[in-house]
């Protein structure tokens, strides 16, 4: 793996496969240039990786399995060149696409929703059946936002750009969007607002397809997880997302992504520590 762009860190505990014999690469991706109201989720991967060592089992008692068990490696994060979007943007591209070439799942932690934009385009080439499944509170589906059509705001706007193909992406515990949003959704995604337990009825729409997993933190609740850019009321809370990642497991997931985490928006750290543990059961099921 080209390492050149590559800031090797503290590795997230039980994360210790070389690359060569992983299943999973994490990455660390910390761009959040389009954060429209709060900043502050570039420190996320670093924060994660901490509490992995101070807080954190490896084992899943949910899934009764250990990260230990999955070969993941750690690749560390990504220098990005903060003020320059398509020069952060191109750099996760490259990585990502480097990283299915060599046949292996990336698991991205953000970083803002936008990282998932060059993430979804490496992924689609490598598997152009492609479908994608956004947990998040917004719908992120403006064509522009403040005059740009790239931001984190607009980002599955774009995907669905990039899949040319109506009712690919899968979006749930949404509660957020403008009239025009949601009548675009309505028109070519397939939407289950409020809550996941619509869309875990409907997984089997998924079956053989390989699947991008997408999770913005902000689809939690803010009691739950205050620590994100845009926080939104009425999220959903742990075991929820358990028994939704109990009914994906088994779909064929080729990537996911862990994003808007900013730690230092929750003087407690509880926003943190909630996110490492999150981030744990979604490795269990890709
Ligand atoms: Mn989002
Ligand atoms: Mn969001």
């Amino acid at each position: 793996m080209n390492t050149t762009h590559l800031r090797p860190r503290a590795p997230y505990e039980g994360c210790r496969a070389d690359f060569e014999s992983a299943e999973i690469v994490l990455v660390g991706a910390g761009y959040d240039g389009t954060s429209s109201y709060r900043p502050g989720s570039r420190f996320a991967p670093g924060a994660i990786r901490a509490e992995t060592f101070y807080s954190q089992e490896d084992y899943s008692p949910y899934f009764r399995r250990d990260l230990k068990e999955k070969p993941i490696h750690d690749a560390g994060d990504l220098d990005l060149p903060f003020g320059d979007r398509d020069g952060a943007l191109a750099l996760i591209y490259q990585t990502a696409r480097e990283i299915f070439h060599a046949g292996k799942k990336p698991c991205f932690i953000g970083g803002e929703h936008l990282i998932t934009l060059p993430l979804v385009q490496a992924a689609l080439e490598a598997h152009p059946d492609l479908r994608i499944v956004q947990i998040d509170a917004h719908l992120d589906l403006m064509d522009e936002l403040f005059g740009s059509p790239l931001s984190h705001g607009t980002v599955m706007r774009r995907c669905h750009d990039l899949l040319g193909e109506d009712r690919r992406i899968f979006q749930a515990a949404i509660r957020s969007g403008s009239k025009e949003e949601f009548e675009f959704a309505e028109a070519h995604t397939r939407l289950f607002p409020f809550h996941t337990r619509e869309l875990a009825k409907e997984t089997a729409a998924l079956k053989g397809f390989p699947v991008y997993l997408t999770l913005d933190l902000d689809a939690f609740d803010p009691s739950l997880i205050p620590g994100t850019g845009t926080p939104e009321a009425g999220g959903i809370f742990f075991p929820e997302y358990i028994e939704l990642l109990k009914a994906l497991e088994g779909l064929n997931i080729v990537g996911c992504d862990m994003v808007e985490l900013a730690p230092q928006l929750d003087p407690s750290n509880v926003s943190t520590i909630a996110a490492t543990k999150i981030l744990r059961e979604l490795l269990m099921i890709v």
